[in-house]
């Protein structure tokens, strides 16, 4: 019998799976670490590789009316200017004036202590109690140099977010995509922040992976193109395995507003350490491209070629971290249940997230068990991310397959070796049901390519 027996995840959990099957290392760890930096092994690269595929095929692949793009990650300084955030890229830093002397955001600390980013009233340090200074704007970009020497005007920054290299693309795209608004273009790329207080793993670094859309669309059209992207987003992750409840969509305040933004939703997720935001689905009118118009000098709108219209297109935008939706992913898939009077820990990830679609495991190492299960290794692992191994007991090399998410596991046993059928087991059921060996790939493309939905509860 099996059944999940408890649902509360803690990011410990998450983090010590991470580190044991070796998805995500401290970077730098053998020089002490460098914090909150990140390194991705094996199956932690195979499973971002998945998230951001499956952003791919939704955003690009299976609609006309989107172009990829892969902007540089350093641009021209102006760029910065135009888009404000060299001079509006900042969060309101506060330190301790008390003993431990740290540094944190302010809006997080009331948030935390007052119940919301912008309430009135005394805050203290998180850490030792201490009283804190006056808040001071910390500007989040960093800054570097270009080309041999450190003289002023060479300062360049590391891009804060992907969207700047869509904007400052628009008209090459327009020329070469052959579409009119609404259209949009996609992209997927590292971004920098020097965050004030990094953490929760992979949450907040001060390096990451954005997947962004800036999506163009006539002035009257933006309101319902927004709602749409909020719809089109929220279906992304549910359909992708994250439970409905565990997802909300919560609109900004008039305070919280950026300075290009009309409007905007975030949806968060339900983290170990509460709702917090997984993607900002943000209006932006035509701020952008008229900054870049006057900051450039180039016209940035769309004519219209048979009614001579022109206008400058607003924006949608859908933004998302790549890194965080990865963990979130992580989160809601981690499983703990009883097995047999066994404790199994179990990664239950969408089988097209998941870093390993099939394990073939000989059931014992003889009687040509190991030559025949790595024969349909050899013939799966062509067609999708595949398994070998004999190393300890099946049971063993079950754990280890259910610990990163394999939905599928093949066992080779002497019956086999007699009619060329094996065991297929279900990773979330656990049912084993007998299969010829020539029906097994495309049984598995079969289950690959099927809805499916969290079997944890709601
Ligand atoms: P926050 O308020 O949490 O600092 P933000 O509103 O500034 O985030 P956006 O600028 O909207 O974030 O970035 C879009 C997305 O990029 C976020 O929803 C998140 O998924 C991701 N992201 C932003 N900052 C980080 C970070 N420091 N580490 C990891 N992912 C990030």
């Amino acid at each position: 019998m099996s059944g999940t027996t408890e649902d509360k995840v803690t990011l410990d959990e998450v983090v010590a799976l991470c580190k044991r099957r070796g998805f995500i290392f401290q970077s730098s760890e053998i020089y002490g670490g460098l914090g909150s930096t990140y390194d991705y092994g094996h199956y932690g690269v195979l499973l971002k590789n998945n998230v951001k595929a499956e952003w791919w095929r939704e955003v690009v692949q299976e609609r006309d009316d989107m172009v990829a793009l892969d902007a540089a990650i350093l641009m021209h300084p102006r760029v910065w200017e135009a888009s404000g955030h060299l001079e509006g890229f900042t969060d309101p830093l506060v330190q301790c004036l008390g003993k431990c002397k740290k540094r944190w955001r302010e809006d997080h600390v009331r948030e935390q202590q007052l119940g919301g980013e912008d309430a009135e009233g005394e805050i203290r340090c998180p850490e030792c109690g201490g009283e804190l200074s006056e808040p001071r704007q910390f500007n989040l970009m960093f800054e570097t140099h270009m080309g041999p020497t450190k003289e002023s005007g060479s300062e360049i920054y590391l891009r804060p977010e992907t969207a700047q290299g869509i904007f400052v693309n628009f008209k090459n795209v327009l020329q070469f995509a052959r579409k009119k608004p609404p259209f949009g273009i996609a992209q997927i790329g590292k971004a920098f922040r020097n965050e004030i207080t990094p953490g929760n793993f992979i949450f907040r670094t001060r390096e990451f992976e954005q997947m962004e859309i800036e999506f163009f669309v006539t002035p009257d059209d933006a309101p319902e193109w927004h709602k749409r992207w909020m719809d089109e987003r929220m279906r992304w992750y549910t359909e992708l395995g994250i439970r409905e409840d565990h997802l909300r969509l919560r609109e900004h305040g008039p305070d919280e507003l950026s300075h290009y933004s009309s409007a905007t939703s975030d949806i968060e997720y339900l983290f170990p350490m509460g709702f917090s935001e997984l993607e900002g689905i943000a209006n932006r009118g035509d701020f952008d491209l008229r900054q870049h118009a006057k900051f450039s000098g180039e016209k940035l709108e769309y004519v219209d070629s048979a009614s001579g219209d022109r206008y400058v297109p607003h924006v949608i935008e859908p933004s998302a971290g790549a890194d965080r939706a990865m963990l979130a992913f992580m989160v809601d898939a981690y499983d703990r249940e009883e097995v047999e009077g066994r404790e199994r820990v179990v990664l239950r990830l969408h089988p097209r997230l998941a870093p390993v679609k099939v394990a073939v495991l000989p059931l014992v190492n003889k009687d040509g068990q190991p030559e025949k299960a790595r024969e349909i290794y050899e013939a799966l692992r062509g067609r999708m991310p595949a398994e070998y191994d004999t190393g300890g007991s099946i049971g063993k090399r079950y754990r280890r397959q259910d610990e990163i998410g394999t939905p599928w596991g093949v066992t080779v046993d002497h019956q086999t070796m007699e009619d060329d059928t094996v065991t297929l087991r279900d990773r979330d059921s656990l049912e084993q049901t007998r299969i010829a060996v020539a029906e097994l790939a495309g049984e598995l493309e079969r289950r690959l390519a099927e809805p499916w939905s969290s079997p944890k509860p709601r």
